[in-house]
């Protein structure tokens, strides 16, 4: 494009210039054809060969150069026109590369070279200032009141942010709600947390849209430009900053903090670790015993995930989970925990149980059931040995899906827990109407529960419920033999904690099978250490 109009350029130019010459040449002979009296010679040579009829044809090339003159003076105009045409679009072309069309501010594309210009005279003690500002929850606005409306907030909101900044600064819209500010070089930190403040109040005042009032918020994050780093990396640390905001709770600003920049990237890193240890089954299934606390027999185990990185140790569970949920590896991490689980379960003694725990991102899964009964069949393991345990979290959304889906689990032979009963809100509606075999006490209540009656109370209130309603009850976190005896005494069925046996990986299960919880070696792992000592010593 930018070729043609070039061409065009000189193609016009050529044009006047050889027009020009024309002219020139035709007045520097004029005085000379005039001094030599060429006219008054050609018409003595025309008379003397009348014949020959030169006057006619003199007139006919006078006329071809009238009518050539006329014809280059239009066509010149015409290119003139032309290229005048061909310049305004340029113009309107290259407006269009660097201007958002529906504000009218600079693109994304412009801002970016507005700060590859700036970068330039940025130093440590003169740094400049970027924010970055989104309009919070504006999807929900285009959704109730149409994306005309939001379209003009947009247009509106430019507007405010522009009249707010004044001369100190320059905004851009980077895309969709998300604008950007670059303030102008010696503008003071107590001066850009004042432009945020404006900025943030400003859109918060009302925007009408036929005549109704829509009421947005906006979050702003700041971020100083001081050290050498691209423009990239300036825009991602404002953005940075810009989610602190709306982490803070929205409608507020933050500055950038490379300490959570730096921890976020870790979790990103970390992300990246679990998607891969998730596919290389390195987060292994381990297994903490559950005791009946009558006869102080072996029942089963809960499964738990433990994550041993080859260079960052144990990673928490906690860490690890959340991440997992966050990106959506959950389901993919819970069936592997499962699928390791159930292999090594279907060796065991079938009267040995094993409790899986569903998150409740996993639990809303529709493929949930189909994919349980698939490692059920994969590993060949009884169904009625596996017990799922949901929170309350995974069934308060909506109850009929939840009962539709514990009864689907049933139906599979599997029995449902409720786990961490007590922390959550509705906690006997839930027993009511769904489904469950067993409750777990959470481990809040049970902890010391010897030492503490408020805990009594409550807990001695859940063996009733449980009794009145048929159901099992798992005592978990049971830490010292006070706390057992005070369950032995409230005739809680089961139990878990650090008193019988933590979480052991598959290899030391076999320590904790077959034998009564007291006969245990006290750390499983220690134990194995000694045995391997013994058989080296042997060896
Ligand atoms: P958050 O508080 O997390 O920013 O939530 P949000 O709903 O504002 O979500 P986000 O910023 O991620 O998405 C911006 C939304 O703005 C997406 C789209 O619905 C809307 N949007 C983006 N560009 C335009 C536009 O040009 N016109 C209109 N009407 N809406 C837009
Ligand atoms: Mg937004």
């Amino acid at each position: 494009m930018l070729n043609w109009f070039s061409d065009m350029r000189k193609k016009v130019s050529a044009t006047v210039v050889i027009h020009l010459c024309f002219y020139i040449s035709a007045f520097i002979a004029w005085p000379i054809m005039a001094e030599m009296e060429l006219f008054e010679q050609f018409y003595e040579f025309s008379r003397d060969h009348e014949d020959w009829d030169i006057d006619e044809f003199s007139l006919l090339v006078v006329n071809l150069t009238i009518a050539l003159i006329l014809s280059s003076l239009f066509q010149s105009s015409r290119l003139r026109k032309l290229v005048r045409q061909r310049d305004f679009q340029r113009q309107r072309a290259e407006q269009n590369a660097r201007h958002d069309p529906l504000t009218g501010l600079m693109n994304r594309r412009a801002f970016g070279d507005l700060l590859q210009e700036t970068v330039k005279t940025v130093t440590a003690e003169q740094p400049i200032f970027i924010a970055m500002l989104d309009l919070d929850r504006f999807k929900p606005v285009n959704d109730i009141h149409g994306h005309a409306a939001g379209d003009a907030i947009i247009r509106k909101v430019a507007q405010r942010l522009t009249v707010e900044i004044g001369t100190i600064a320059q905004v851009g819209r980077l895309g969709g709600d998300e604008f950007a500010i670059i303030f102008e070089p010696g503008t003071t930190v107590t001066q850009v947390e004042r432009s945020a403040r404006r900025l943030i109040h400003a859109i918060e005042q009302p925007f009408h849209f036929n005549k109704t009032p829509i009421y947005i918020s906006g979050s702003v994050g700041l971020m100083t430009w001081g050290e050498d780093i691209s423009v990239t990396e300036a825009l991602r640390r404002a953005d940075k900053s810009l989610y602190a905001a709306k982490d803070g709770g929205r409608a507020r600003f933050a500055w950038y903090d490379a300490e959570l920049d730096q921890k976020s990237h870790e979790r990103a890193q970390l992300e990246i670790e679990l998607t891969k240890a998730i596919a290389n089954n390195e987060i292994q299934a381990w297994f903490q015993p559950i005791i009946n606390i009558e006869t102080e027999d072996l029942i089963g185990f809960e499964v738990l995930a433990r994550w041993t990185h080859e260079t960052r140790g144990e990673v928490s569970p906690s860490t690890f989970i959340e991440i997992a949920e966050d990106s959506g590896q959950i389901g993919d991490l819970g069936l592997s925990i499962l699928r390791q689980a159930c292999r090594a379960a279907a060796d065991w003694d079938p009267k040995l149980t094993i409790s899986f725990n569903v998150s409740p991102l996993q639990f809303h899964d529709p493929n949930l059931v189909e994919q349980i009964k698939g490692i059920l069949d994969e590993c060949r393991f009884d169904a009625r040995r596996l017990t799922i345990e949901v929170t309350e979290s995974s069934i308060i959304r909506d109850f009929d899906i939840a009962r539709a889906k514990l009864d689907a689990l049933k139906a599979l032979g599997v029995a449902v827990a409720l786990d961490d009963f007590g922390t959550g809100y509705s906690s006997l509606a839930s027993l009511r109407q769904l489904p469950f075999d067993r409750i777990k006490i959470d481990r809040s209540f049970v902890t010391n529960i010897a030492a503490e009656p408020q805990n009594q109370k409550i807990v001695a209130g859940i063996m009733a419920l449980a009794t009145g309603l048929e159901l099992d009850v798992t005592a978990e976190g049971i830490e010292t033999n006070d706390d057992l005896a005070y369950l032995q005494d409230l005739s809680c069925s089961l139990g878990q904690g650090f008193l019988f046996e933590r979480a052991v990986p598959e290899n030391h299960v076999h320590w904790l099978i077959d034998s009564k919880w007291s006969d245990w070696p006290l750390d499983a792992k220690r134990a194995n250490e000694l045995q391997q000592a013994e058989i080296k010593a042997a060896s």
